[in-house]
């Protein structure tokens, strides 16, 4: 019988520099986070901006910083899932997941769509090669149990305004049956937008309650009884 009803995961994309202090505040609030890489990237010198920040990949990579967390597959060079044919879903997908896998010396069971595009193909060829779940990046603005979790809606963004509001419609919760808040975003975009503040009174306000599981994606997955 499951004792938490209500679980908070969040979960992050492409593996940047900026990782390295979300982690860390994720780890300071006893908050557990899904981080999706992109293994051919890693030690790349991948440079974007994001509204005036420069996002790096890091360097040299430190896979320690995830300690605690999930990794889960991004495809390995963030390429549009849905413009791939099979052999390119396997040089983005199967080799993704076969390094991280390599890299980490863990079980890699879930995945995000890179740009948040995928495709019937996409997921049938994610399922084939034992992915559980992969997410996507529509808000579904509630806690609600999913069960196609290959096409898995995040609740919202970090940054979406309705996050707070959201939060503590959350916290009064008190469904009998399962809610999940899943979060996710980039952790370059708080660097970005300057949102340190903003995430950590984020953190602060979710963390800390007896009735709810803090988890990785997987972990709520599983606890809620949607995978094995
Ligand atoms: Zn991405």
């Amino acid at each position: 019988m499951c004792t938490y009803k209500k679980a908070v995961t969040f979960s992050f994309d492409d593996g940047v520099e900026s990782d390295k202090r979300l982690a860390e505040l994720f780890n300071k609030y006893g908050l557990k986070c899904s981080f999706n890489l992109n293994s051919g990237k890693i030690n790349g010198d991948d440079v974007w901006d994001c509204n005036g920040f420069v996002v790096k990949r890091p360097d040299p990579f430190d896979k320690s910083i995830y300690e605690g967390h999930e990794i889960c597959a991004h495809g390995r060079l963030h390429l549009k899932p849905d413009e791939l044919d099979e052999k390119e879903l396997c040089e983005e997908f199967d080799e993704d997941v076969r390094a991280l896998k390599k890299l980490f010396n863990t079980e890699i069971c879930g995945a995000a769509y890179a740009f948040g595009v995928y495709s019937d193909k996409v997921v049938s060829h994610l399922k084939n090669i034992g992915i559980r779940f992969s997410r996507t990046v529509n808000s579904t603005y509630n806690f609600d149990i999913q069960t196609d979790l290959l096409r898995f809606d995040p609740t919202c963004s970090f940054a979406d305004p309705k996050t707070f509001e959201l939060a503590e419609q959350f916290l009064n919760n008190e469904s009998e049956t399962p809610q999940i808040f899943y979060i996710w975003g980039h952790s370059y975009e708080i660097d970005g937008y300057n949102m340190w503040d903003y995430m950590e009174n984020l953190c602060k306000m979710l963390s800390g309650r007896d009735d709810i599981l803090y988890a990785t994606n997987s972990e709520v997955f599983r606890y809620f009884g949607l995978i094995d």
